[in-house]
């Protein structure tokens, strides 16, 4: 028996296959997430396994038709190319692909010859192939989209590309290169290199999916630390850590500002409509200042009712309009909880750093103060404290405080 030797390889090739449809089991099993594109890695390689194994059976052992063995293969890999989008929890187009693999299969069974002719391997392969080809962008399209480097996409891409190339390299050869042998039991060089690629390539897809597995779990504990569970807005720690690297480019010359805002008479509102209603309406506040802010700036809940926007590339004036129509905004909107409505409004203090602040919290800490004038001066206002004259001024002004009035 050498390192060569197809008996060696094909049981070494089965034996990965085995064991990565236990562990995407035991993976399923164990987590919720992913748990789909888990079952479709554990189908994928076991139908490979059944698929070799019948391959592997000398004709007169074998009481199930060739066009089983190919059924499965075509099976093994609509499930890889499935597991791919279902990894990110992306919709899938499986109905489509059931069709294609039915009219491969109904087109396998009107080829006149006999199922282990050439033209079977290469409508079988050829579709295998091009399964794998699509589950290779589909790989790095996902990476690309975690803001992976392209070049790190193509990697990640490549072991599907090779055993998509392996699959079309088998009928091809066979059919050009006539000393190569049609049946993967036969000692050769090209059984040798095409085994050993095989078995080394099934181990790197696994991998490969192993990791976008695993980089999806990390972006989620990633996203759980720096996002607020109720609203979805980023986080105190997360807005500390934007301010300090947004601080960082004051130096250069950069001006950013901060709009700090703190809901009216929260309080009140949960005393009157209940926790759960307060809860609902901190959603609607952040899902009505999306809308305002651009794609650089960012909206974080300091904790409370107290929520922050960290506006880069800009000055007190800019700050001063995305406040005002913030303002607006919450102010002519209808809080609704169980028929009844509820006036929304909060009170905003703005300010823009400049090169004098050592660090980011002078300028929270000027702005925390624009906000308390606000909040003094009766509610439902945007004031703005600068650095020069530390002195508040108003920028615009509501209707007032509707609650009170
Ligand atoms: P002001 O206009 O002066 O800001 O008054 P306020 O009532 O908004 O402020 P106060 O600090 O008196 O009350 C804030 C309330 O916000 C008290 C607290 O129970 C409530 N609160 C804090 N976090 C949450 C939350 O996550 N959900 C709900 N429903 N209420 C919260
Ligand atoms: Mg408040
Ligand atoms: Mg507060």
């Amino acid at each position: 028996m050498t390192s060569s030797d197809p008996v060696t390889l094909v049981a070494a090739l089965l034996a990965v296959m085995s064991v990565a449809t236990v562990i995407w089991l035991l993976i399923a099993a164990g987590m919720r997430e992913c748990s789909s594109a888990c079952l479709c890695l554990a189908g994928a390689n076991a139908l490979q396994a059944l698929a070799l194994v019948l391959r592997w059976m000398p004709e007169s052992q074998l009481h199930t038709p060739a066009l089983v063995s190919h059924g499965l293969l075509l099976g093994a890999f609509a499930l890889l190319h499935l597991s791919v989008p279902l990894m990110d929890e992306q919709p899938t187009r499986w109905p489509l692909l059931l069709a294609a693999l039915a009219i491969v299969v109904a087109l396998l069974t009107q080829l006149p010859t006999g199922p282990s002719h050439v033209t079977h391997h290469l409508v079988v392969n050829g579709t295998g192939g091009l399964l794998c080809f699509l589950a290779a962008r589909n790989t790095a399209r996902l990476l690309r989209a975690r803001e992976l480097r392209p070049a790190i996409c193509l990697i990640f891409g490549l072991p599907f590309i090779v055993i998509g190339g392996l699959l079309l390299a088998r009928p091809l050869a066979t059919l050009w290169m006539p000393d190569v042998p049609a049946s993967l039991d036969t000692r050769g060089a090209f059984n040798g290199v095409w085994l050993w690629t095989a078995l080394v390539m099934t181990l790197t897809v696994n991998g490969t999916l192993a990791f976008l597995l695993m980089l999806k779990l990390v972006l989620q504990i990633r996203r759980l630390t720096l996002r607020d569970p109720l609203t979805d807005a980023l986080n105190r720690r997360a807005m500390a850590e934007a301010m300090a690297a947004e601080h960082q480019r004051v130096r250069r010359g950069h001006t950013y500002a901060l709009v700090l805002l703190d809901m009216d008479r929260f309080k009140q509102l949960n005393d009157t409509l209940g926790h759960a209603a307060g809860d609902a309406a901190l959603k609607t506040l952040v899902d009505l200042l999306k809308p305002c802010l651009r794609e650089v700036d960012l909206l974080g809940r300091l904790g409370g009712e107290e929520f922050c926007a960290l506006l880069p590339y800009t000055g007190v004036a800019g700050a001063a309009l995305v406040a005002e129509r913030m303002r607006h905004l919450l102010e002519r909107s209808e809080f609704q909880w169980n028929g009844q409505s509820w006036p929304l409004s909060a009170s905003f203090g703005i300010t823009e750093s400049v090169p004098g602040d050592s660090d980011p919290t002078e300028v929270l800490r000027r702005a925390d103060e624009a906000l308390y004038r606000a909040k003094a001066q009766g509610r439902n206002l945007v004031q703005a404290v600068e650095a020069a004259d530390q002195r508040p001024r108003p920028v615009a002004s509501g209707q007032g405080d509707p609650i009170a009035s």
